[in-house]
């Protein structure tokens, strides 16, 4: 008697089915392969992402800071600096009071031009004006190994690959190479706060304490 072949299966019975590995076909991606696999269901959810289903569905304005990033890198500096030079207004008032206001026009301006997720950690000067909070995995270091051919995402299939585009931006700057540094994780209790006020305060304080030393 011909003996049966040994399940490949993590159940063990000898008898389990036989589930075949998804042959690899070119330009199916890894995230093709898994939704294909994942239990059927009538309840399917609207879009393919959490950040597609909160956000508008066009990247114009997006792109359009990537492809300017070396004006926006030259604006952001002015800014950052009239921020500072503002340092003992905010700590006048109390930079926790001004935070809600801050808050408020930042949440809106980036979100505009960069659809800013305010993870309240702002990378964009290192990923080529390209926010990495729009990439469905959230990478901070990327991309992943899971970029089209086309150079779109591969868990959605019509938007550029956002650390594809932070690549061409970055090559656009004049400290473009920053882009090569490696990103800490993010800090989730930074969330929703203003990373406008926060470099600023950072700022402040090194300036303080570069003067301090000077004077000792
Ligand atoms: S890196 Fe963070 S703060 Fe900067 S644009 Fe993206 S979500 Fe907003």
């Amino acid at each position: 008697m011909a003996e049966r072949p040994a399940s490949t299966t993590a159940k063990g019975p000898a008898d389990a089915p036989v589930v075949p590995a998804p042959a690899a076909t070119p330009g199916v991606t890894q995230a093709t392969i898994v939704k294909r696999s994942a239990p059927k269901s009538d309840y399917k959810p609207a879009d393919v992402s959490p950040q597609r289903r909160v956000q508008r569905k066009t990247y114009t304005v997006r792109l359009w800071a990537v492809r300017n990033s070396r004006l926006l890198e030259w604006f952001y500096a002015r800014f950052a600096d009239v921020f500072l030079l503002l340092h003992p207004v905010w700590k006048g008032i109390g930079y926790s009071r001004v935070e809600a206001p801050v808050k408020f026009v930042e949440k809106r301006v980036k979100g505009f031009m960069f659809d800013c997720r305010m993870c309240g950690q702002c990378v964009l000067s290192s990923t080529g004006m390209s926010c990495p909070m729009n990439c469905p995995k959230q990478l901070r270091n990327g991309p992943c190994g899971g970029v089209r051919a086309n150079g779109n995402c591969e868990v959605e299939p019509d938007m550029p690959c956002v650390w594809v585009k932070a690549w061409e931006g970055s090559r656009n700057m004049a400290k473009g190479d920053a882009i090569l540094n490696i990103q800490k994780p993010v800090d989730q209790s930074l969330r929703e706060t203003s990373a406008w006020l926060r470099v600023t305060a950072q700022a402040a304080a090194e300036r303080e304490q570069s003067k301090a030393g000077a004077n000792a």
